[in-house]
C-alpha cells in the first residue's frame, strides 16, 4: 500500500536514520533498527549522503530496514547526478524492492553554488522519475514550514511545493520546525494554495544542547521559541556547548537535565502537531533507539496513533 494512502486513513508513524560513516556504525544498525521496529513504524527512511556520496551504502541501509520488517524510504538527491545516473540508481532501488523515495535537491556542497548535475531543483527530479518510471515509485518531497533558507519568499516556496504536487509527488516530509505558529500558518497556506498532499511532520528530538542549536542554525534558519531557548539557557554549559573541554563544573548534570527537559518539550510538540491534524509523525531517530523510545513510550503516542 502507498504510504500516502495510509496517511489519508490515519496518522502514519515513522523514523529516519542516517547512513553510518563507519563499518562499526553499520554493524550496529541492525540492532537499532530491530529496536525501532518494535514500535511498528509504517516506514523508516534513510538519508542520502551529502553531495550524492554513498548511494550504494544507502541501498545497503534500505535492505537492513527491509530485513527489520518495515518499508524503507530512500532519500535521493540530484547533487552530482545526471539523468543517466539517476535512472541507473532508481532502477537499482526498484530491482531491490525499494519503491519509496524522498526526492530532494540536496544540500549544496560547501562552497558550491550549483548542484553539479543535470537538474537544479527537486521539482525536476519528481517530473523525471514520474516520466521514466511511471507509478513504480512513491515520491515524497521536502516541505519547509518556515520557508527554505534560500527561497525568494515564503509564497514562492509554497508555489514550488505546489509544483512538486503537480509534477506527481505523493506526500510531504517537513523540515524540522519548532515554531508552532509558523507551522499552523504554513499548513493553512499550503491548503489554500491547493496542496492536498498529506503532511508528514519531521520531529527532531531535543536531546543535546549543541546538536539542537546546530540543527536549527547551521543550515536551516529555524526559529526557536522562548520555551526552548529557556531550556537551553537554564542548562548552558560554560563557556559554550560546542567546546570539547568545558570549564563548567556540572557538565554531566546539565546534560542530563537538558535531555529530560528536551524530552518533555518534544512530547508536547508532538501533541501540538497532532492537534493540528497532520497526517504523519516522522521522528529523526539519529541512529539510536533509547531516547526516541522513551519519548514514544512516555507520550503514549503508539497507543493513540
Ligand atoms: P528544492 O525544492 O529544489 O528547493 C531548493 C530551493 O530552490 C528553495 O529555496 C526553493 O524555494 C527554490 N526553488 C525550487 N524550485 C525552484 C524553481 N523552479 N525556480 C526557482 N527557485 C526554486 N539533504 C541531503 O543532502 N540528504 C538527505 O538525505 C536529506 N534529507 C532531508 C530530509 C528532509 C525531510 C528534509 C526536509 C530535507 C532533507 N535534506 C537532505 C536537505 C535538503 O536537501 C535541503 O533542504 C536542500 O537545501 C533543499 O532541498 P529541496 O528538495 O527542498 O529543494
Amino acid at each position: 500500500m502507498k504510504l500516502s494512502e495510509i496517511m489519508k486513513e490515519r496518522t502514519a508513524f515513522s523514523f529516519e536514520v542516517f547512513q553510518p560513516k563507519t563499518d562499526k556504525g553499520m554493524s550496529k544498525l541492525p540492532d537499532t533498527l530491530g529496536h525501532l521496529c518494535k514500535w511498528k513504524p509504517d516506514y523508516i527512511s534513510c538519508t542520502y549522503g551529502a553531495a550524492g556520496s554513498g548511494a550504494r551504502k544507502n541501498l545497503d541501509v534500505c535492505k537492513l530496514i527491509q530485513n527489520a520488517g518495515t518499508i524503507p524510504v530512500t532519500h535521493f538527491t540530484i547533487i552530482g547526478n545526471t539523468r543517466e545516473t539517476i535512472k541507473e540508481q532508481i532502477q537499482d532501488y526498484l530491482d531491490n524492492g525499494v519503491n519509496h523515495m524522498l526526492a530532494l535537491r540536496g544540500d549544496l556542497p560547501f562552497g558550491c553554488i550549483g548542484t553539479g548535475g543535470d537538474f537544479e531543483y527537486a521539482t525536476d527530479l519528481v517530473a523525471f522519475v514520474r516520466k521514466e518510471f511511471g507509478d513504480q515509485m512513491e515520491i515524497a518531497v521536502a516541505g519547509s514550514p518556515e520557508g527554505h533558507i534560500a527561497c525568494k519568499s515564503p509564497e514562492a516556496d509554497i508555489a514550488v511545493l505546489k509544483q512538486k504536487q503537480d509534477n506527481g509527488a505523493d506526500y510531504i516530509m517537513t523540515q524540522l520546525c519548532w515554531d508552532m505558529e509558523k507551522f499552523a500558518y504554513w499548513l493553512d497556506a499550503i491548503r489554500k494554495a491547493g496542496i492536498t498532499m498529506p503532511v508528514d511532520v519531521g520531529i527532531m528530538p531535543v536531546l543535546d544542547q549543541a546538536a539542537t542549536i546546530n540543527m536549527a542554525l547551521s543550515r536551516n534558519g529555524c526559529a526557536m521559541p522562548q520555551e526552548l531557548t529557556r531550556i537551553i539557557s537554564e542548562n548552558w554549559i560554560f563557556p559554550n556547548p560546542f567546546v570539547k573541554d568545558p570549564f563548567d563544573t556540572d557538565v554531566e548534570g546539565k546534560k542530563a537535565r537538558f535531555k529530560e527537559a528536551g524530552i518533555e518539550y518534544t512530547m508536547k510538540q508532538i501533541a501540538r502537531y497532532r492537534a493540528l491534524g497532520v497526517e504523519g509523525i516522522h521522528m529523526y531517530a539519529l541512529n539510536k533507539y533509547e531516547d526516541v523510545s522513551a519519548i514514544i513510550a512516555r507520550s503514549g503516542m503508539r497507543t493513540i496513533v
